[in-house]
């Protein structure tokens, strides 16, 4: 495809121009990973090629500024198996896989960090696995080679917390090397950080899911694009999934029950003063009970307003997912004149 601004098109047209379809695409999100590529590209090839299967490796490049596009639209004009889908700028991990998923043909999909960090030759493992009927297989760093502090422990939580909420319950979510039924994809509506939860979403969805030991290896080149502030985005998401997707049973409800169960208590013990004050003459200030009631009243309403905006915006942030997350600035293959 000749260079210049072009929308990104659907894998279906894409199939149509290429005229084949791989076992295997093999999808690859890049931010400024230049010194990792050539070592990636020629370890996932030969992996694949030792196994006779048919693929494709689809690299998105997430607006790198250390010369990854340059390179991957070279090889991308030389090679047959790779497409280079070049993103207009930095969207995020999510958003390029999303991109590398809209341009699978695969009948299989597997992912991994251009990084070096996932094993290409892990591969292999986790199509077996899948080959014995599962849906999706996601990778567990069994011993992952990262900081302790900074992401062991914060990820130790977060899969805690994750396998709580959605009832999926996975070591490592955080793992990109993962594989995939192509069909599980199909209308996954991804934003944010949230292609880890794609095993809880595909799960609620009814695919069979596992997990599978696989090597970790630490960084070659290069830094981590990430510290805690992820973790904390992370929880954000897996909070406004919980709420749209109904992990939890409805928590939104909460706040607007909290709210009503406040707001009667406080209206009783309204009724209640109000009684004693009316039919007995009695004095009702300066009782705790006033205080209570007029607390338990004016948080109860408040809690109950909240919680049916906070379900009113869950509604309108979902419904506002069908804009593109990322845009294509081009997409180099061979095959694709
Ligand atoms: N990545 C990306 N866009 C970003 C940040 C990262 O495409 O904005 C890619 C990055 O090039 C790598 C993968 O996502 O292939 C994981 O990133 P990284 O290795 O920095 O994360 P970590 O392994 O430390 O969790
Ligand atoms: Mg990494």
């Amino acid at each position: 495809m000749s260079s210049g601004l072009v929308s990104a098109r659907t894998g279906e047209e894409n199939g149509a121009i290429l005229g084949i379809v791989p076992d295997v695409s093999v999808v690859v999100p890049v931010r400024d990973e230049v010194e990792s590529l050539p070592l990636l590209l020629e370890a996932i090839a030969s992996c694949l090629n030792a196994n006779q299967l048919t693929y494709e490796i689809i690299c998105i490049d997430d607006g790198s500024s250390d010369g990854s596009a340059q390179w991957l639209k070279e090889q991308a004009q030389i090679r047959n198996d790779l497409k280079a889908v070049i993103l207009r700028r930095n969207y995020g991990q999510t958003a390029a896989m999303a991109a590398g998923f809209n341009y699978a043909l695969g009948k299989i999909i597997v992912t991994l960090d251009a990084d070096l960090q996932n094993d290409p030759a892990d591969i292999p493992i986790l199509l077996a696995k899948l080959a014995e009927g599962y849906d999706l297989v996601s990778g567990w760093r069994h011993k992952r080679q990262d900081a302790a502090l900074s992401r062991l422990l914060p990820s130790k939580i977060a899969n805690w917390l994750i396998g709580i909420i959605t009832g999926v319950k996975l070591h490592d979510y955080g793992c990109s090397l993962k594989a995939y039924r192509a069909e599980v994809l199909a209308d996954m509506n991804l934003y944010g950080e949230l292609h880890r939860f794609l095993p809880a979403l595909a799960y609620i969805e009814g695919a069979r899911i596992t997990e599978i030991p696989v090597r970790h290896h630490p960084r070659r080149f290069g830094q981590s694009k990430y510290g805690l502030s992820r973790t904390f985005r992370v929880m954000m998401d897996l909070l406004t999934i919980s709420f749209m997707k109904k992990f939890l049973t409805k928590p939104m409800h909460v706040f607007g029950l909290l709210g009503l169960i406040s707001m009667v208590l406080g209206t009783i013990i309204g009724i209640y003063l109000t009684f004693l004050k009316l039919a007995w003459g009695q004095m009702i200030g300066n009782r705790p009970l006033l205080i209570l009631g007029v607390l338990l009243l004016v948080t109860g309403v408040q809690l109950f307003c909240f919680g049916l905006l906070a379900e009113l915006l869950m509604r309108t942030y979902h419904e506002s997912q069908g804009r593109p997350i990322y845009r294509v600035r081009e997409v180099v293959a061979k095959n694709i004149k």
